[in-house]
């Protein structure tokens, strides 16, 4: 294992820049930690922590000068992986001909991202099996992936409502990674992903960690998993939803969703996008874009002429069950990752892991109702 000290990691990040790549990590901004293109060490958030409850967020002061104090704000990799909103492709008419310039796949360049969470790397591994795991890889996705060197962060401060732990997901760096680093107070312990990664600790001035420096490291993250926010019990989570779709809690939770779609926004998992054709006024020009999609609009059902998940009991129930269980049937992995970010940044506070723990509790008793 590595060492880097503060000065290190700034090298570091100042070769990646060096070698042409938009460093984006996590900053102050409006009150939030967000991901956003950086410049150097110094913009990341030092010395700044921050509190995260059911429908809860916000930001306080360290006693400390740790730059990763934090667990996440909304951000993860997506938005910049799987934007929000994508041109797919434009076919203008020039004197009477029709003309389709080829879509730039990927054209952004290269992009380092510096502080993603355990979670968020299985989420993008996720996202992977979604837009390049079949037999048509989405191009743009997957120039945006090979053109990305990560750093990822072990968590030694989980936020309220992680639940890593349980989904196997962390707090530890396991996947996906090029660097992780577990920050101490005087530095940050570093493990090499890829060989890339060990060619830059090496050249940004790293020495061997000390047994004492290790210890800390370890200490700090056994201490983690003590202090995760929430936790969720895994067993048979397809059997118990399938089982369970009939359930009263359903309603029950409709009865606070507000179908936002916030969960969905910010969860690094979700994919569900919808392709829209935009032409402009004057007929010249026809444009294809692709822009996320949530489960809870009425809309994102709509099959046949009609819609077929019209209650919010419904679409609560597709969004939960496809993360837990279908998800799994379709992908081989969980939807969820336990970031924990859906109850966060839930306008009404409704927690996933409460959700399940409700079905979970009377589940023999209203299966064998139902089944009656
Ligand atoms: S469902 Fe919620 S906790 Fe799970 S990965 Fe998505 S946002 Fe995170
Ligand atoms: S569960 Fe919360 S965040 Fe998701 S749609 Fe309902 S109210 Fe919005």
């Amino acid at each position: 294992m590595r060492f880097l000290d503060r000065e290190g990691l700034g090298s570091l990040l100042a070769r990646l820049v060096a070698e042409g790549y938009e460093l984006i990590g996590p900053t102050v901004r409006d009150g939030t930690i967000v991901l956003d293109r950086i410049e150097a060490v110094d913009d990341l958030p030092a010395g700044v922590g921050e509190v995260e409850g059911p429908g809860t967020y916000r930001l306080v002061r360290r006693d400390d000068r740790r730059v990763f104090g934090f667990a996440h704000g909304p951000d993860a990799g997506k938005r910049f992986l799987f934007p929000s909103s994508e041109v797919l492709g434009t076919i203008g008419r020039r004197n009477g001909h029709l003309t389709a310039p080829p879509a730039e796949a990927g054209a952004e360049g290269r992009r380092a991202f510096v502080g993603l969470r355990p979670c968020d790397l299985h989420a993008i591994e996720v996202q992977d099996r979604v837009f390049r795991g079949g037999p048509e890889p989405d191009a743009a996705y997957a120039a945006r992936r090979d053109g990305a060197f990560v750093i990822g962060v072990n968590c030694t401060a989980p936020g309220g409502t992680c639940f890593c732990d349980s989904m196997g997901t962390g707090p530890v760096c396991t996947v996906g990674f090029d660097v992780a680093l577990t920050e101490l107070d005087h530095g940050f312990l570093a493990t090499a992903g890829t060989a890339r990664g060990g060619d830059l600790l090496e050249e940004a001035g790293s020495r061997e960690a000390t047994p004492g420096e290790a210890a800390e490291g370890h200490r700090l993250l056994a201490n983690a998993r003590v202090h995760m926010g929430r936790s969720l019990d895994t067993s048979d989570l397809p059997g118990l939803l399938y089982r369970n779709r009939r359930h009263p809690r359903w309603a029950d939770v409709a009865e606070r969703c507000l179908a936002c779609g916030n969960c969905t926004s910010v969860c690094p998992t979700c994919f569900c996008h919808d392709v829209v054709d935009d032409v402009d006024l004057a007929g010249e020009t026809a444009t294809r874009v692709r822009e996320w999609a949530s489960c809870f609009s009425v809309e994102f059902s709509h099959t046949a002429g009609m819609e077929v998940r019209t209650s919010r009991e419904a679409r609560y129930r597709q969004w939960l069950t496809h993360k837990f269980a279908s998800w799994i049937d379709q992908f081989g992995t969980s939807g969820c990752v336990g970031c924990g970010r859906c109850i966060t940044w839930c306008p009404v506070g409704i927690d996933v892991t409460e959700e399940v723990a409700a079905i979970r509790a009377d589940d023999g008793a209203v299966a064998l109702e139902v089944g009656a």
